[in-house]
């Protein structure tokens, strides 16, 4: 019976498919309120496939994020106050990148550290004109709701992975004509298309030289 056949095969690929979910979809948020009597300290590990990276890039194995959040209190004047929130980590993982010449995906280890601060994205609103100075470029912004670590962690390694990777420095790329991998193999669109347009001007010229 076909129609069984196709069903179980169905029902197989629905089963891999959950095997395969990512196992960690959890976003672990960070709030000021969580940091009040001591910092959070977190270990978490971020699964492939939980953050979307770029087109171009892929997380191939889980990534171990352990730090420290703290609260640092910012006072403003006598009766204001802003709560910013520090970030410090340490993540490690493994991804893929394509090359930028032949697209085969290249592997990419990256181990990072940072140490940020957060402010809360109301505080400076209605700041206006605030003057920022040179320490203040590196801050960034937390929403109501909270830090996300996995947003920060995201950002950090797009930060830290190179803007252009290759497969080897001497990298042939792909022929714009036929798509063939010129590291794995010589086409042939080299010879055969300049060769009919050689020919075309060969008979052009043969036409003119007729004329005269
Ligand atoms: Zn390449
Ligand atoms: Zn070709």
């Amino acid at each position: 019976m076909p129609d069984v056949t196709v069903w179980k095969v169905a029902c197989f690929l629905w089963l891999f498919d959950l095997r395969h979910e990512p196992a960690n979809l959890k976003i672990v948020l960070i709030t000021p309120i969580q940091l009040v009597d001591e910092p959070l300290e977190f270990n978490e590990i971020i699964a492939p496939g939980v953050l979307d990276y770029a087109a171009d890039i892929r997380q191939v194995g889980p990534l171990p994020v352990n730090g420290v959040a703290d609260l640092l209190i910012e006072h403003r004047s006598s009766n204001s106050h802003v709560n910013d929130i520090r970030l410090r980590a340490h993540y490690s993982s493994n991804f893929e990148i394509l090359c930028a010449r032949c697209v085969d995906p290249v592997a990419v280890p990256l181990e990072g550290e940072f140490d940020l601060i957060f402010r809360p994205e109301s505080a400076d609103a209605d700041a206006g004109e605030r003057s920022i100075t040179a320490d203040e470029t590196e801050i960034g912004y937390y929403q109501k709701s909270g830090l996300s670590l996995e947003d920060v962690v995201r950002e950090q390694v797009l930060l830290s992975l190179p803007s252009r990777t290759l497969c080897m420095a001497d990298c042939k790329g792909l022929c714009p004509r036929c798509g063939q991998n010129l590291n794995q193999a010589k086409c042939s669109c080299d010879e055969a298309p300049a060769d009919v347009r050689w020919n075309a001007l060969a008979g052009l010229a043969d036409k003119l030289e007729l004329k005269h």
